[in-house]
């Protein structure tokens, strides 16, 4: 590995629906303002498993997924300025933009409207595609590497790259603080972040789960209630009780139900991405003036902000660290809601 173009092991999906096996994979030659990452370890988002499974459409194989990296820097081009070797640094769901939108310019880069290059499954400038982080090393642009502060080990610091600013900027962004009441829908990767950060803001928490099954796993990460959506008392009980929802179930749901736990003005913060369309009755927004809105990721100075965030409240995330061999076993686990709380992917091993 250097300044030259390099193959590096990774584990990638074939075709659609295929399991994952061990490969190797291009990294590009280390650029002026690039850094190259000895990967340490890589979460698994549920949004590997919609991909692999081109579950959304329109994916590209091979295909190495993973956008929850974190590891260390091993070498810098001669313009990086931000970070030197032997840094610990994190890369998330995008690794390029525009650079010239109005929304990359306010650091909202995640929502260029230039055309972002996700970590994988998209092409880059060059017509490339890219690889996540189901591999050994990644050569990112500087201005797409965040820092990863001392006060969070890698292994725990590695799913805050999107479970926790998927969770974190929607709730900063709706005004999430002392004296609300937020329901979080869904306790897994995004979800179990999203109790931990809303509480540390100060709101007073709810988990909305299928079951009551992981009552105190939610009891213990922050949330102050807890109740089953299997159960339609909790829909009585809850009528017209939130400030915000953060939804985090990555399937279709009954949403009419779910806006009904709204206070007048509650904004239902959608951030599942589930395969199908969703349909939306609006009477239950019209008649209480609420808000159905969605959010995705964030950009890089609130990723970092978030970060610092993380570190000052000593929030990582819970997670089970396995062996490269073990992704599509892990894979089955997400798929049957089966994962405390995210699978972490030790990159050794690949
Ligand atoms: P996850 O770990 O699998 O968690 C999803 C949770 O949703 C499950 O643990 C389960 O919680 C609940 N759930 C699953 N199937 C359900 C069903 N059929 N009905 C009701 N609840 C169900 O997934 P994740 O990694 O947190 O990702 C969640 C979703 O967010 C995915 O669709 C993913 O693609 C999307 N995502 C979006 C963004 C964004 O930027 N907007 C970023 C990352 C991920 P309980 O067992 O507690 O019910
Ligand atoms: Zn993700
Ligand atoms: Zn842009």
């Amino acid at each position: 590995m250097s300044t030259q173009a390099s193959t590096v092991p990774a584990y990638a999906a074939p075709a659609a629906k295929a399991p994952l096996e061990r490969t190797t994979i291009p990294r590009r030659a280390v650029g002026d303002h690039d850094v190259l990452i000895d990967i340490k370890y890589t979460g698994i988002c549920h949004s590997d498993l919609h991909q692999v499974s081109d579950g959304w459409g329109g994916a590209i194989f091979p295909m190495v997924p993973g956008h929850e990296i974190a590891g260390i820097v091993t070498e810098v081009g001669p313009e990086v300025t931000k970070f030197a070797v032997g840094d610990r640094v994190g890369v998330g769901c995008l690794v390029d933009s525009c650079r010239e939108c109005d929304n990359c310019k306010a650091g909202l880069e995640n929502y260029c409207t230039g055309g972002m290059v996700l970590t994988y499954n998209a092409l880059d400038k060059n017509g490339e595609p890219t690889y996540g982080g189901y591999s050994t090393h990644i050569v990112v642009d500087e201005a797409f590497t965040v820092r990863i502060p001392d006060g969070l080990e890698l292994d725990v610091a590695a799913p805050l790259l999107c479970a926790g600013i998927t969770t974190y900027s929607p709730l900063k962004y709706w005004n999430v603080g002392p004296g609300k009441k937020v329901a979080v829908v869904g306790l897994g990767g995004l979800g179990h972040m999203g109790v931990k950060i809303a509480n540390a803001l100060g709101a007073e928490v709810t988990v909305l789960s299928q079951s009551l099954r992981k009552k105190d796993d939610g009891l213990r990460l922050g949330a102050k209630h807890y109740y089953a959506t299997s159960d339609e008392a909790t829909f009585e009980a809850l009528a017209g009780t939130f400030d915000v929802i953060l939804n985090t179930v990555s399937a279709p749901l009954p949403l009419e139900k779910f806006l009904g736990l709204l206070k007048t003005g509650g904004t239902f913060a959608n951030v599942g991405a589930p395969e199908e369309p969703v349909s939306l009755n609006v009477f239950p927004l019209l008649g209480q003036r609420r808000n159905f809105a969605g959010s995705m990721i964030g950009g890089l100075p609130e990723t970092q902000e978030m970060l610092d965030f993380c570190a000052e409240h000593g929030l990582g995330a819970e997670i089970e660290v396995i062996r490269a061999d073990q992704i599509n076993e892990a894979y089955e686990r997400v798929q049957a809601s089966d994962v405390r709380y995210r699978f972490v992917i030790d990159t050794a091993t690949i």
